[in-house]
């Protein structure tokens, strides 16, 4: 089959790539160049967990680990850091007894840890003595914008034709596919005027501060969405950010600015959590969400011989893989 794929970021790079390598012609459109830094899949980290407070995502990440993993084989570079991840909140959070239920229901093994235990084994972590986390050993970070390169890479290898700084104004111009896949992320709805999504894309910063956590897991603070990572070896200071959606950001603004009361607010919450880490902020970029407004994705069929797919809504890379899975399934079933 001939499919055409919009959007080469996390999901329409690996759609391509299964595409690929199951022997269909492939061609791919991406507006920018591959792994830019305007959409929602740069950068160098993303959380991949099983630890969910809804049991179908904890169920879904059992068919995306395996596919992940094949993945950083195929590719034969690190794009999976296993470091464990801590989740953590007040005794008997709802968030928390939902996580838990989830792992159990799904035979996923993890451990509720005290907040004593937990200073114990992470000393540069403060947990106030009424909260308590849990560990989940399968969690860690994804190199997210290696992967999308990664990807691509594979997908070229594989025979897909990829191209660059090239955008798809209307389906109309690839009417001569037998099937189109569009990712196109924070641009999903201006390629589908007649059937648009409920969909509100903001503008979300990271922000590193001065310091280090080596042999630290990626943690959440379920009770503020606050969540961070270990140092992650290729930029100096410790990330974190807080998983809120901000204001509506339109994409097409051709810069993506980085706030001072961002980095602000992650010094304070640090200050509290972390007091080791510095004020110092080595390093902040922002990001694109494409918000659902039940923070679910979208997986559709709007027009014939169409799949509209978006990992939207701010915890969709560690699923990208298998959207792109599912993506070039459906476009070739
Ligand atoms: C700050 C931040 C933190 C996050 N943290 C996590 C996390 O810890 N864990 C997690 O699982 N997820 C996280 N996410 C969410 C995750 O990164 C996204 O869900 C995921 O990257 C979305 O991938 P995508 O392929 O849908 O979109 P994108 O990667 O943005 O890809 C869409 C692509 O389509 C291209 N495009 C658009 N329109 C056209 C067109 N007309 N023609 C050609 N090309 C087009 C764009 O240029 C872009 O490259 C985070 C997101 C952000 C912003």
């Amino acid at each position: 089959m001939k499919v055409a794929v919009v959007g080469i970021g996390a999901v329409g790079s690996a759609a391509c790539r299964f595409l690929a390598e199951a022997g269909h012609t492939v061609v791919g459109f991406e507006r920018f160049t591959i792994g830019h830094g305007m959409g929602s899949s740069h950068g160098e980290s993303r959380i991949i967990r099983y630890a969910y407070p809804e049991a179908h995502y904890t169920q879904l990440m059992g068919q995306a680990y395996p596919l992940w993993d094949a993945l950083e084989q195929a590719a034969g570079e690190e794009l999976f850091v296993r470091c464990g991840g801590l989740f953590f909140a007040p005794k008997n959070h709802p968030e928390l007894t939902s996580m838990q239920q989830a792992l159990a229901v799904n035979g996923v093994a993890h451990q509720l840890l005290s907040a004593a235990e937990v200073a114990e084994r992470y000393p540069a972590l403060v947990l106030a003595e009424g909260e308590q986390a849990i560990w989940q050993s399968d969690a860690g970070f994804l190199r997210a914008g290696a992967v999308v390169r990664a990807q691509a890479r594979l997908a070229r290898a594989a025979g897909a034709e990829l191209r660059e700084n090239i955008v798809i104004e209307s389906l109309e111009e690839l009417e001569s596919f037998d099937h189109v896949i569009v990712c196109a992320g924070a641009w999903t709805n201006t390629l589908f005027p007649e059937s648009p999504l409920p969909l509100t894309v903001t503008r979300q910063q990271v922000t590193y501060l001065s310091g280090e956590l080596t042999g630290y897991p990626v943690w959440i603070d379920a009770e503020s969405y606050w969540y961070g990572f270990p140092s992650d070896g290729r930029i100096a200071g410790v990330k974190l950010a807080r998983h809120i959606p901000q204001v509506p950001f339109a994409p097409d603004q051709p810069d993506r600015p980085t706030l001072t009361s961002d980095d602000d607010a992650a010094r304070a919450y640090a200050a509290t959590r972390f007091p080791s880490l510095g004020p110092e902020v080595t390093h902040h970029a922002s990001c694109l969400y494409t918000n659902t407004p039940d923070e679910s994705f979208v997986f559709d069929h709007p027009r014939p011989k169409t799949t509209r797919v978006s990992a939207c809504s701010g915890h969709g890379f560690k699923f990208s893989i298998l959207m792109g899975r599912l993506a070039a399934d459906s476009a070739t079933k």
